[in-house]
């Protein structure tokens, strides 16, 4: 067997070049495969990273010492904040990337990187001794040996690409699909299924009409992924919708689209549904908004936000050229589904690593996630656990209140999907501390002490944190005094309550109509920095709030700390045989893990709380 790697990373999409990165980045030697070197970080699919939860994931990679983030700040077409006239918790930027300088960027950073080796090769076999893995076999018959291995294949393995009534082996973009591995995998007892996601046509740049188009402009008064002010002249999105008539020629041919021929998993993605799923949701809604978003300034291609579809060419060609601006569209690629083996993330760890297969990590699409976004979260988690095994040191786990990558994560590994899961902001209900604008404050001292954040971010994190901590400080010891002058401005100018007695600027910023830079007015000095003020207000205006979540958190963290190991469930009292059969299924991690159990019913998760408090107290008597 060839040389003797740490970790073996199987795949170099965004899943596993984020591992790829982690475990090296901590020290392991990564041996990095993929089919082809130009399906590196390849987007298949709209190259747009972040939004409402998923631009809360790549701020939270950042601050675990992630490289996403970077990677999209250094080739990004538009960025903006999406929802900013609303609350903290949903506010989330969003960036269409150029996938052709994302791709030459990542490739060009892996291949810089000294402890990783990137070899293109697709990988065939799992080498496995019945104890652990031992490494992977590749298609050329060669094997390369190692302490750990990590699955990130996307929607490689088993791929069908849909089109109509056409149904044919195929990857991602017309990849080929890889088949020898998923096989090496069921032969590991490992449980398959199968999910499906879909991509809208591309349009040939040239023959968009964007007269009398909605221009969508990138922002420059925000902060970019890693707090860089924006650069000027972004590429713009344009806004469109169906009509009547859209939704008329969707509707004719509804009974030629695969969700109707069946010859497709029903399984997609709930929160990305195509356009002939919404016509069958939704049949009297005629106005359905379509964003056409440039895809690199390296080619003319252009991405129809809205319309994903996998129906037959001829009523693709009918779709797009009822769309205003698009009435002479051609299309360049036809829209596709794409149908793929992925694991029931139940027999995973919150490591990543497969209970069955001591050694084995999977991440990204092949768990069952969709998203650049969702796989880079596991990836990283993935790299940072499979290089502490190869260096037989205990595994890194992240708490619910921590995160929205420990929400998904502990989603994922609890909870059977027959759909693809995504990640928004009601995937947790703490997403009021989950916000993008404190990420560092929550997780960048966790990753400086697993040696994955350099002296300088975490000196930076801190020092920011100081300084708000102080300002805050500041703010509720200064008060104003109940002037003439003062109340006036008050009332009239800031359209706010006077007060009879001194009061702190710290109670004056917590009140909705008074904003940070406000209190200038009263002598107050004030920092400048864009993000610390965001900070400054957030923690000002919604500390009650903050301090009601923080109960809450207290609590989920209580339940987070009853680990239980082998558990006997038997000795429980009261629980239905439906649970004890998904408990000693499941074999949880703590009590905290099935208190998000969905097949859990009322009453049972304090009986288990009990019993294992219970037990606690004996075991701690005897
Ligand atoms: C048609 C389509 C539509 C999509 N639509 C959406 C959407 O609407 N919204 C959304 O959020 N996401 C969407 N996605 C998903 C998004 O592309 C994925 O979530 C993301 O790419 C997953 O990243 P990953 O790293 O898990 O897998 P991928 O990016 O797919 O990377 C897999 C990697 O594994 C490699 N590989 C596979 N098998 C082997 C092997 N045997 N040996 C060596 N290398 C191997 C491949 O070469 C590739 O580098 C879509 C994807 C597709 C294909």
């Amino acid at each position: 067997m060839k040389n003797n790697y740490d970790v073996i990373v199987v795949g170099a999409g965004h899943a596993g070049t984020e591992a790829a990165f982690a475990a090296a980045n901590m020290g392991s030697k990564v041996l990095l495969l993929v089919t082809n070197l130009s399906c590196i970080a390849m987007m298949p699919c709209n190259p747009s990273v972040g939004g409402p939860g998923k631009g809360h994931l790549i701020r939270e990679i950042h601050a675990l010492g992630g490289v996403i983030a970077k990677h999209v700040d250094e080739s990004y077409l538009q960025i903006r904040e999406l929802n900013e006239s609303r609350g903290p918790a949903v506010r989330a930027l969003r960036a269409q990337a150029d996938k052709v300088l994302y791709h030459l960027i990542v490739k060009k950073a892996i291949e810089e990187h000294e402890n990783i080796t990137l070899l293109q090769a697709e990988a065939t076999d799992i080498l496995y001794n019945g104890h652990q893995v031992t490494g992977v076999k590749v298609i050329t018959g060669l094997s390369y040996s190692c302490k750990t291995v990590i699955l990130a294949t996307g929607t490689f393995l088993n791929g069908k690409i849909i089109i109509g009534d056409q149904k044919n082996p195929g990857g991602p973009s017309n990849e080929s699909p890889t088949h020898l591995l998923a096989d090496s995998i069921q032969k590991l007892g490992i449980k398959i299924h199968r999910l499906q996601t879909a991509t809208p046509p591309r349009i040939d740049g040239k023959t968009i009409n964007f007269e009398g188009l909605r221009a969508l402009e990138g922002h420059e008064h925000i902060q970019t992924f890693t707090g860089l002010s924006p650069r000027a002249n972004q590429r713009n999105c344009y806004l469109t919708y169906t009509n009547d008539k859209t939704i008329q020629i969707i509707k004719d041919n509804l009974d030629i689209s695969p969700l109707k021929l069946g010859n497709i998993t029903q399984h997609g993605p709930k929160h990305c549904p195509s356009i002939d799923r919404k016509v069958i949701n939704f049949p009297d809604k005629d106005l359905h908004q379509i964003f056409i978003e440039p895809e690199s300034d390296f080619h003319n291609e252009w991405y129809l936000q809205g319309v994903t579809t996998s129906m037959p060419p001829h009523v693709q060609e009918l779709i797009v050229h009822s769309i205003e601006g698009l009435e002479n569209a051609r299309i360049v690629r036809y829209g596709y589904a794409i149908e793929y083996d992925a694991i029931q993330g139940t027999q995973l760890k919150k490591s990543m690593e497969l209970k069955s297969v001591p050694g084995l990590y999977t991440c990204g699409q092949i768990n069952g996630t969709s998203g650049y976004e969702e796989a880079a979260a596991q990836g990283l988690i993935a790299g940072i656990n499979a290089h502490l095994a190869s260096h037989k040191k205990d595994p890194f786990v992240l708490k619910r209140t921590s995160s929205f990558i420990a929400n998904m994560i502990d989603e994922l590994v609890t909870n059977e999907r027959n759909e693809p899961l995504r990640v928004t902001t009601s995937s947790s209900e703490f997403r009021l501390h989950l916000r993008t604008d404190n990420a560092e404050e929550r997780l960048t001292k966790i990753a400086y002490d697993l040696g994955l954040v350099k002296q300088a971010q975490y000196d930076q994190t801190t020092n920011n944190h100081k300084l708000i901590q102080k300002e805050i400080e500041a703010m509720h010891q200064q008060k104003v005094r109940p002037t003439k002058e003062n109340l006036a401005h008050i009332v009239n100018v800031l359209k706010s309550d006077g007060f009879k007695k001194p009061t702190s600027f710290a109670e004056l910023l917590s009140r909705n109509e008074i904003n940070y830079k406000d209190l200038e007015h009263f002598g107050h000095t004030c920092v400048e920095d864009p993000l610390l003020i965001r900070k400054i207000e957030i923690q000002l205006k919604y500390q009650n709030f903050l301090d009601k979540l923080k109960k809450k958190m207290d609590y989920s963290d209580h339940l987070d700390d009853m680990i239980l190991g082998d558990y006997n469930y038997e000795s429980i009292q009261g629980l239905s045989s439906e649970t004890l059969n998904e408990l000693n299924k499941l074999q949880a991690y703590s009590v905290g893990q099935i208190s998000i159990m969905k097949t859990l019913k009322p009453g049972e998760l304090s009986l288990i709380v009990n019993s294992y408090k219970k037990s606690s107290a004996t075991s701690h008597c005897s």
